[in-house]
């Protein structure tokens, strides 16, 4: 909410001057920006993807969020970005590629769990099925291209760029469709006979917590009917803000230097 606007005009701010100090005393730290990414719409051969494919195609949404990254971002070379078919329902950053795979059968599945005609357009419905997960392989993409250090669970850090990113970018309608995208998880998740424990993601339930935390910590004041037993328990709660803190912050140094 506020705190990530002001966070947005710090950082804009901080590469502005950045850029300025770096020009006049010649300095180099600022990162060259040799590449883009580079946003495709595969065709889709599964004729039940094509309502999926045209929401994307004609909404232009991803082509925005891509040109402001693009305006953001130095990159050391093209990092594809396409919407596709996958035979699975996932989405994936490949190193060897240097590309992130959108499927749309997690877009669809999503969108299908979500859409309410009655309330929602179908359009949206989709854009924000895929926003967050976007926001998670980009976190992947730009660990791999840019060498960023990660002293955890690397699954655990992309979710909390997810949520940082988004809560800066001011779309933290998009942070909550996350976390309802792990609400969904958690409840599918909790019909198997044996829980994942040796996944490198952590359990669904998992993620949906430290999502809500991250979003209540950026703004309790506006979140704080959240708190209780059956949302965010008063325990957790209380160490949200710091959390988003040290979030926000470890992401903002991590990336200054990689803003233009
Ligand atoms: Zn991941």
């Amino acid at each position: 909410m506020k705190r990530a606007m002001v966070r947005v005009l710090t950082l804009a701010m901080a590469a502005v001057l950045g850029a300025c100090g770096g020009d006049a005393q010649g300095g180099d730290w600022l990162a060259t920006d040799d590449g883009d990414f580079v946003l495709e719409y595969l065709e889709p051969e599964n004729a039940d993807h094509q309502p999926v494919y045209e929401a994307l195609v004609e909404s232009e949404f991803y082509d925005g969020v891509v040109a402001t990254l693009n305006e953001q971002f130095a990159l050391p070379q093209d990092i594809a970005i396409a919407f596709q078919d996958c035979g699975e329902v996932n989405a994936f950053y490949s190193p060897d590629d240097v590309a992130i795979a959108m499927c749309y059968e997690l877009i669809a599945y999503y969108a299908d769990m979500f859409y309410d005609e009655d309330e929602a357009d179908y359009t949206q419905t989709v854009i924000n099925a895929a926003y967050f997960t976007f926001f998670h392989e980009l976190g992947h993409a730009l660990v791999d291209q840019l060498e960023l250090p990660i002293v955890s669970r690397e699954e655990d850090a992309v979710d909390a760029f997810a949520a940082v990113l988004l809560l800066w970018q001011g779309e933290e309608e998009a942070a909550i469709a996350g976390i309802d995208q792990f609400s969904l998880d958690a409840e599918e998740e909790a019909e198997l006979e044996e829980l994942p424990y040796w996944d490198e993601h952590s359990l669904s339930e998992q993620r949906f917590y430290n999502m809500v935390c991250l979003v209540y910590g950026s703004d309790p004041d506006w979140y704080a009917e959240w708190v209780s037993e059956d949302f965010l328990p008063e325990s957790r709660a209380e160490g949200c803000e710091a959390e988003f803190a040290q979030a926000d912050e470890s992401w903002s140094a991590l990336l200054t230097p990689y803003l233009k």
